[in-house]
């Protein structure tokens, strides 16, 4: 049976070279573009953070070199290293101090879960996703450049799912997307809550 095609009423009726779009894609698309990261490292994930900023990586290309001296201009907190429990209040705070909206990367076996601290480093936060809420977790010991390139491709896919307007029967939580992907809430098979405390320190107090 022959089918006849119809257009959309758009089509046609601007010059070349006009693209339309909503705001909220407008939006995402430029704050995907444009995040950038505070110019934190807190141990040797860092150096490879660093290595990915650098010419051979480019971090540019994902609209992410500019790191930036003070969290206030930072949308970005990529957690690069060990977090022992004397930084993590400082971590809360660095993060408390970045405006809205603004997104984490934790890097590293240590950041997510304690890494090769876990069992013995009395003095390392098991996760720093009880510290401050975690967009993309990127393993590894330390995680290679491409791999925390892909970290960073990851978030830019889950800002451009944000959500400015809610549907009419959606609550009022508007913003943050849904994760698409299965993301651990801690590394390995260990869940924290579950297990007993060693030491009254290693609970993290709410500011
Ligand atoms: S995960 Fe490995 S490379 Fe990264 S801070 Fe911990 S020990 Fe260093």
């Amino acid at each position: 049976m022959e089918q006849h095609y119809t257009p959309p009423w758009i089509e046609g009726r601007f010059e070349e070279g006009i693209v339309l779009a909503s705001l909220e894609q407008m939006l995402n698309w430029a704050r995907q573009g444009s995040l950038w990261p505070m110019t934190f490292g807190l141990a040797c994930c860092a150096i490879e953070m660093m290595a990915t900023g650098a010419s051979r990586y480019d971090l540019d290309r994902f609209g992410a070199g500019a790191f930036r001296p003070s969290p206030r201009q930072a949308d970005l907190m990529i957690v690069a290293g060990t977090v022992t429990y004397k930084m993590a209040s400082r971590v809360r705070r660095l993060y408390d101090q970045m405006p809205e909206p603004k997104y984490v990367i934790a890097m590293g076996a240590c950041t997510l879960g304690g890494g090769p601290y876990f069992q013995y480093g009395y003095h390392v936060v098991k996760g720093v996703d009880l510290v401050v809420p975690v967009d993309v977790y990127v393993p590894g010991c330390p995680p290679r450049p491409e791999a925390l390139l892909e970290g960073l491709m990851r978030l830019q896919e889950k800002i451009q799912g944000h959500r400015i307007a809610r549907a009419p029967g959606q609550g009022t939580s508007a913003g943050k997307a849904e994760d698409q992907l299965p993301l651990p809430q801690r590394t390995g098979v260990l869940q924290l809550s579950e297990a007993p405390l060693v030491f009254h320190h290693q609970k993290v107090k709410p500011q």
